[in-house]
């Protein structure tokens, strides 16, 4: 038994062969049906002429309906008609499971492929992106074997916010109130004392009902969290990080990036350092772009949409205002009205895929930042019980993989970077 893709090599022509897969297209022409078959690796023609594989399996072959699952087997042959150069001639078709009446034909609107989920991940397109998404998890793990890090878990069942109340999912838990988790980072804190680096790849869970082409209401997010370190050597980590798998993207899956129309060499033409720029200066660029912006405005997708267009590289904003920015970051002790932080925004429009910083370690500095933020210090009691006892500097980031996945692979709205999309109107399938 052959996969398609190992069929186009001179070495099968002429040979007989075995294949199997599911009908991609179906076309019948006088006495021959002319097949295309699929499966994970690639397409390939089939012809079927009642000559060559008989009556009982030649009937099988004309009632068999698009995305029917079928054995082939038969010899290979040269055609440069065929996609690819080569085709099968059947000498024996076996029907494994009919499908009849597929329901996704052509030009169906975006809406129904999203109800078909299920059935859409066996297109062309959804393939191709799936086997990115997989390379991306692939070399995110390896990037952290590779530099030491261990990976933990945090739990997803929560007792408070970590962005802020606005977006928390509450969950009925036992007769009490429990949130999913919108980033694992306050564990991830509480790991560093004794693994110092480490990272989880979980899912976060966000309430958001702004409608973006770059937010879900479940998303994966790789966290890590190191000790010792501050926001500068942070950023080199996710350089790394980005670039390694970028390459692995580059090395696996050209022929997907093709498939998707990516322009390939937006991507090969990374290279390090990342661009740095101050928050200031973003706001800058953003009034010369023509955005309503002033020092202290936050930075959503429709501006970073607009200021990241002209982007051939992922750029980090650093030096937020501390008032924009969650209580944990740390301010600069050089201007301590800024934080030690970053974005990173990805080039092309795409925008925020990375936000992460230096944590505040000082107990007086986290206790009093709780307080002017006006949040209760009981609810965070754990997290402060971290700066009393052996507290270090550290720093850690939360990646959005699904947008790393839309950026890279050049989509236009990140529903189509995840299988199982979720947000506001969406839960099924
Ligand atoms: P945004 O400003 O886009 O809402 P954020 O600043 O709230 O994002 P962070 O809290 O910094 O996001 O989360 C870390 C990363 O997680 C983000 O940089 C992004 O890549 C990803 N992320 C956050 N929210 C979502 C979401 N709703 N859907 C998909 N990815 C998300
Ligand atoms: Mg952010």
């Amino acid at each position: 038994m052959q996969k398609i893709k190992d069929l186009f090599s001179e070495k099968f022509v002429d040979n007989e062969i075995e294949t199997r897969g599911w009908i991609y297209r179906w076309r019948e022409s006088g006495k021959i049906i002319f097949i295309i078959l699929r499966d994970s690796t690639g397409i390939i023609q089939v012809t079927v002429s009642k000559d060559m594989v008989g009556e009982e399996d030649f009937n099988s072959a004309k009632s068999a309906g698009i995305e029917s699952s079928v054995i082939v087997s038969g010899i290979l042959k040269r055609d440069e008609r065929a996609p690819g150069g080569f085709e099968v001639l059947a000498k024996k078709f076996v029907l494994v499971g009919k499908s009849l009446n597929f329901p996704i034909t052509k030009d169906k609107s975006d809406e129904f492929l999203l109800d078909m989920r299920h059935l859409w991940l066996r297109s062309r397109e959804m393939t191709a992106i799936l086997k990115i998404r997989s390379t991306v998890f692939e070399f995110l793990h390896d990037f952290f074997k590779r530099e030491g890090y261990y990976e933990v878990q945090a739990p997803m069942f929560v007792s408070s916010a970590v962005e802020g109340g606005s977006t928390l999912f509450e969950v009925p838990y036992f007769g009490r109130k429990a949130y999913l988790t919108q980033s694992s980072q306050f564990y991830l804190e509480t790991f560093i004392f004794s693994l110092e680096n480490v990272y989880t790849v979980a899912p976060s869970f966000r309430a958001e009902k702004s409608r973006t082409r770059r937010h879900l209401t479940e998303f994966w997010h790789c966290e890590a969290e190191v000790a010792w370190i501050g926001n500068d050597e942070m950023m080199k980590i996710e350089e790394r990080m980005i670039m390694h798998i970028l390459d692995g993207v580059l090395k696996n899956n050209k022929e997907e990036l093709i498939l998707l129309k990516r322009d390939i060499s937006k991507l090969e033409d990374i290279t390090l350092p990342f661009n740095r720029m101050e928050y200031a200066d973003i706001i800058k660029l953003g009034k010369d772009v023509g955005l309503d912006l002033d020092y202290g405005s936050d930075l959503g997708a429709d501006e970073e949409y607009a200021i990241t267009q002209k982007f051939e590289k992922p750029t980090f904003v650093i030096h937020f205002p501390k008032e924009i920015k969650p209580f944990y970051h740390r301010p600069d002790p050089q201007n301590p009205s800024v934080v030690l932080n970053h974005d990173l925004l990805a080039p092309e429009g795409y925008g925020e895929i990375i936000g992460g910083g230096e944590r505040i370690f000082d107990l007086d500095e986290l206790l009093q930042r709780i307080k002017e933020e006006r949040l209760n210090p009981e609810d965070y009691s754990w997290y402060i019980d971290l700066r009393k006892y052996g507290s270090v500097p550290h720093s850690g980031f939360g990646l959005g993989i699904d947008r790393l996945v839309w950026w890279i692979a050049g989509l236009e709205h990140i529903k189509y970077a995840v299988p199982y999309p979720r947000n506001v109107r969406r839960l099924v399938p």
